[in-house]
């Protein structure tokens, strides 16, 4: 066929990543925490779609010279950190909410947590016109889903979990499943108004949990801790789903056992993440679990040390860390 003839040759030779110089076209602020940014540019025709929970990078601007010393070509990043520190933009991980190639728009959902950070300090400013360079997928490259860490093979029940920096990924992926999946997706908050609408089957429960307390549609808590009530409502729903998900109370098995290896392996700088190839499982659960990462380890160790699930069936990824900046 004429179609793969032409498009062959044209995967192989393009890279699963690269820059797209886009404007922002509109900002929409969803809640309190939640600002909407659309993206447009020409280049967007050839923007990923896979969807779910591909990740990019928005490259920022300095104040200095815009993005005038920002490295062009595929190896930008060993250029980037050769030079001054002063030359060099900042940048950020984020998730692809929502691709539109036919209208040249790309959006990005950003959790704002006040001026710290680059990232949350321009999100909280971002105007329609403003300039800033995504790192992302290319539909024609030859890895149009590198970057997607949603991997639940064949499995019964999906189990997701996050904070407010998952919180794009998770409805992403809640979008896109099946009419006949079945789990639950927990989302911890700031607030009660941080509720956002997100399409989700019928046998799969959403339960958002606002940090603030605030009484209403959302439940009602006290705490302001991140992951204060993630860790037990995901602790309590699966020890109620436990036998639902074929596991059983293990604690020394092998997999409890290897996790405790990899933790004693892993160091400060580590990145906390582990994504298992989920397409090798049957039957059971899958567990997507993101956000800060002591809370998101806490989880994993929960799952798999007292839960009993296996260690291949929990992806643990370590979004942000308490009062540290993101490694670039
Ligand atoms: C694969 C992946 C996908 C992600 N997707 C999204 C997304 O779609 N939307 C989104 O909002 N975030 C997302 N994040 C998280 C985001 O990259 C981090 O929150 C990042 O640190 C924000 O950069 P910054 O410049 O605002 O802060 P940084 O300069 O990185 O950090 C400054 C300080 O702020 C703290 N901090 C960082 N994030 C938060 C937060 N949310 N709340 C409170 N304190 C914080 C840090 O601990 C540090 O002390 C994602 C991260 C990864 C790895």
């Amino acid at each position: 066929m004429l179609t793969s003839v032409v498009e062959a040759p044209r995967r192989r030779d393009r890279p699963a990543y690269r820059n797209f110089a886009v404007t922002v076209a509109r900002v929409e602020r969803l809640t309190p925490t939640f600002v909407n940014v659309t993206f447009t540019g020409d280049d967007l025709a050839d923007f990923g779609t896979a969807g779910l929970d591909q990740r990019v990078k928005v490259v920022l601007p300095l104040a200095s010279n815009g993005f005038a010393s920002f490295p062009d070509g595929l190896d930008w990043y060993t250029t980037w950190r050769e030079l001054p520190g002063e030359q060099r933009n900042p940048f950020r991980t984020y998730t692809v909410r929502a691709v539109r190639p036919e209208q040249l728009e790309v959006d990005i959902v950003f959790a704002c947590h006040g001026d710290v950070g680059p990232a949350s300090t321009w999100a909280g400013r971002a105007e329609p016109g403003d300039e800033i360079v995504l790192i992302g997928p290319d539909e024609f490259g030859a890895g149009r889903t590198a970057g997607i860490d949603w991997r639940p093979g064949e499995v019964d029940t999906l189990l997701l979990a996050g904070d407010e920096t998952a919180t794009p990924a998770i409805c992403a992926i809640l979008e896109s499943l099946p009419a006949d999946a079945s789990g639950a997706a927990f989302l911890e908050v700031p607030e009660s108004g941080d509720r956002l609408e997100v399409r989700a089957p019928a046998g799969v429960e959403v339960r958002w949990l606002a940090r603030d307390g605030a009484a209403g549609a959302v439940e009602a808590h006290t705490s302001a801790e991140h992951g204060s009530l993630l860790a037990p409502a995901v602790r309590d729903w699966v020890v109620r789903h436990l036998a639902d998900l074929g596991v059983t109370r293990a604690g020394t098995d092998e997999s409890a056992a290897a996790l405790a290896a990899a933790e004693r392996d892993d160091l400060p700088d580590t990145p906390l993440w582990d994504v298992p190839d989920g397409h090798s499982l049957d039957g059971a659960c899958y567990a997507w679990l993101a956000g800060e990462a002591s809370v998101i380890t806490g989880l994993r160790r929960f799952l798999v040390r007292e839960a009993g699930l296996d260690r291949r069936q929990v992806a643990f990824m370590g979004y942000w860390r308490r009062g540290r900046a993101e490694l670039e």
